[in-house]
């Protein structure tokens, strides 16, 4: 009988405990403090492993799991819930299906090894669906590998052009010799 009710509590627990799992901590924490109070001067391994003692760590697991999923589920771009798989992880949190589709991305439809999804961030997506702009994933993939392969192009920083500026005035002052010039040069640009 015990069992049974056991069996019961956790499988109703389960169908339920993505929206009641705040409500099922409550009740598990009140609960384990009434049997606390109530057992405190007989609290024993004999309690812990009883039917109610198994009921309240099941549902503090439960729920403690479902507040986590809860927690967890929610699209960085368009904020709506997502079921569980429903997600892809973008560079920098998780999207939805849903929006990466919005976007040209059907990601059950392409193949595994392209992972298009590591080449956006959040902040792109929204920028792509605000200007209903559609990608072509299998074009952006390649391109995100070739780039990966190639060393970046060198972009000089504001600093290193006023340093190049400066160095070249004094070069043209005839203050410092043209090997000197190239030595800080490279200096400069760090090669
Ligand atoms: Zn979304």
């Amino acid at each position: 009988m015990g069992t049974v009710i056991l069996f019961l509590v956790i499988y109703s627990a389960i169908t339920f405990f993505k929206k009641v799992s705040p409500y099922i901590i409550l009740v598990a924490v009140i609960l384990y403090i009434y049997t606390l109070i109530k057992k405190i001067f007989i609290f024993s391994w004999q309690a812990l492993t009883s039917v109610p003692g198994l009921i309240i760590i099941g549902l503090l697991l439960l729920g403690l799991i479902g507040y986590y999923g809860y927690r967890h589920n929610r699209c960085a771009v368009c904020g709506k819930m997502y079921r569980q798989n429903q997600y892809v992880a973008v560079t920098d949190d998780k999207v939805c299906l849903n929006c990466m589709q919005a976007i040209g991305v059907d990601v059950k439809q392409l193949p595994t090894a392209v992972h298009v999804e590591k080449t956006l961030t959040v902040a792109e997506i929204k920028a792509l669906q605000k200007n209903n702009i559609i990608i072509d994933p299998l074009q952006r993939w390649e391109a995100y590998q070739a780039k990966d392969a190639t060393p970046e192009s060198s972009t000089l920083t504001a600093k290193q052009v006023t340093d190049l500026r400066e160095l070249k005035r004094l070069l043209d002052d005839g203050i410092i010799t043209q090997a000197d010039f190239d030595a800080k040069k490279r200096q400069i640009l760090g090669i």
